[in-house]
């Protein structure tokens, strides 16, 4: 049965600290976490290991309508929020790497395979007790959601909290270039004809610029109180 009322919508730009806020909310709630950005990049590293042309709106769109992707619990505690699964290969942190960052927003401003993928998210959204995390969760996905949240912060410093995750993981970052992919990024999502990344009108906008994550998540305790 539908409970509109544990539907928590949570949108924002790449890089604004929706992860980290979705499975803390969900931890707190007991609700299930669902970051719906796993499956456009799912899609997107299938097509990339097949070498196909990304360009092919048609071909790309039959792999969105038939790939089977598999969310499991987390088999590792090494930062992850489920396994991610395809062909029975752990792809979870493959699908977090440059190639797919470079080359998702192509994909995902595909109208068929936004259609595939969020009818799909839609279906488990409308069970309730989720916080789904995404782009269009609030305007598209599930625009009956009682609670809406659009995250945002600068380009320059979601940024600069991408580049300290990688430095913290001992791996190389460089900051401009960082920087210049977020903007590319958000400019395709925000451009693109179908589901274009904007908050709901009904969203609650938390700018999380001068915000650390504790009083981030403390403003929308309040908010789900
Ligand atoms: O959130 P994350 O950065 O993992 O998302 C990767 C990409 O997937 C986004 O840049 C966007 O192009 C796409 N996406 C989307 N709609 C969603 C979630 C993600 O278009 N609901």
């Amino acid at each position: 049965m539908q409970n509109l009322t544990s539907i928590i919508a949570l949108d924002g730009p790449a890089a604004s600290g929706k992860s980290t806020l979705g499975r803390r909310l969900a931890d707190e709630l007991g609700y299930l976490f669902f970051d719906t950005g796993i499956m456009y990049r799912a899609i997107t590293w299938i097509a990339l290991q097949q070498d196909m042309n990304l360009k092919d709106e048609a071909a790309i769109t039959k792999l969105a309508a038939q790939a089977q992707i598999d969310i499991r619990p987390p088999s590792k505690s090494d930062g992850r929020a489920c396994d991610v699964v395809i062909a029975e290969r752990d792809v979870t942190w493959d699908m977090r790497g440059g190639d797919v960052d470079a080359n998702v927003s192509v994909v995902s401003a595909y109208a068929g395979v936004r259609k595939a993928l969020s009818e799909h998210q839609r279906r488990i959204g409308l069970r309730g007790k989720v916080v789904m995390v995404g782009r269009d969760i609030g305007t598209v996905v599930l625009p009956e959601a009682n609670i809406k949240i659009y995250l945002d912060a600068s380009a320059e410093e979601r940024a600069r909290r991408r580049f300290d995750e990688i430095i913290a993981r001992g791996e190389k970052a460089d900051y401009d270039e960082i920087l210049k992919k977020v903007i590319e990024r958000d400019h395709i999502d925000s451009t693109r004809a179908v589901a274009p990344l904007r908050p709901a009108d009904d969203a609650v906008i938390i700018d999380s610029d001068k915000m650390d994550a504790d009083q981030v998540f403390a403003r929308v305790m309040e908010l789900c109180k």
